[in-house]
């Protein structure tokens, strides 16, 4: 059975002693509540991948980088590689986030690198992908996410494809409160996989996990997780305070 993964995003927030707080009070209130069936995953910035690692129970918890470098080593000043992420003890990277685009730069080329090395790190990348407004108002969603994944990871083998799991992030509901309905995002999800089925196979479509994200919360995530292609979330604003990311784990 495919897994259910709510993964946190934390950005560019929290100092490592914010972060380590945050993380161990994610730990505690996920073993009080007996979290199962769902990967908790904590995307840190890189700074703190290692501190979080140690600080949390990785039985209970994992630990995601939110990018990696293009290239695996060498003379590319300020990048942090797919080997060092692997080396905190980071077992997740989330990859394609639409700020990384937008803010960034980054191109299906050079998420195509990303992802390669990210696998052959043993990283599972979180990719992303999504709309912006106009393209979802002109009704446009559907031929734009099939692009950015023909473009990306529709291009992995089928057993390098099989080890990543999906975000589908309308960037209209980023950060902005504004959450697709649950009609909008089960709809996307169930296309997604369908795309997946005609590239890869039913089976695998299957068993990859696709997640949604933008403005989920402990409120709508119970709604949202209840539709039957909705394996979970990639959760920005909410995963910053435990009590509010684990309202979203639990609602399973
Ligand atoms: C995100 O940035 O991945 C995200 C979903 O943010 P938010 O939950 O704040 O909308």
């Amino acid at each position: 059975m495919r897994k259910k993964i709510v993964a946190g995003n934390w950005k560019c927030n929290t100092t490592i002693q914010e972060g380590v707080e945050l993380a161990k009070a994610v730990n505690e209130l996920a073993a009080k509540s007996g979290v199962k069936n769902v990967v908790v995953v904590l995307g840190t910035p890189f700074t703190h991948l290692a501190s979080v690692v140690a600080a949390v129970d990785t039985n209970l918890i994992d630990v995601a980088a939110q990018n990696c470098a293009a290239e695996a080593k060498g003379a590319y000043t300020g990048e942090v590689s797919a080997a060092m992420v692997k080396s905190t003890g980071a077992e997740y990277v989330i990859l394609g986030h639409s700020e990384r685009r937008e803010y960034y730069g980054e191109t299906s080329e050079t998420l195509n690198k990303k992802v390669a090395l990210a696998l052959a790190n043993g990283l599972t990348p979180i990719y992303c992908c999504g709309e912006a407004l106009s393209i979802r108002e002109a009704n446009e969603q559907n031929a734009y996410v099939k692009t950015q994944l023909e473009e990306t990871i529709f291009n992995l083998s089928v057993e390098d494809f099989s080890k990543l799991a999906i975000a589908y992030e309308p960037i209209w509901a980023i950060g902005t409160g504004v959450t697709a309905s649950t009609a909008q995002a089960q709809e996307m999800l169930a296309y997604i996989r369908g795309l997946i089925s005609n590239k890869f196979g039913k089976a695998v479509a299957e068993e990859t996990s696709i997640l949604y994200g933008g403005s989920c919360n402990a409120k709508n995530a119970p709604e949202l997780f209840a539709q039957p292609d909705i394996d979970g979330g990639l959760i920005g604003g909410a995963s910053l305070k435990a009590e509010d990311f684990l309202g979203i784990i639990t609602a399973y």
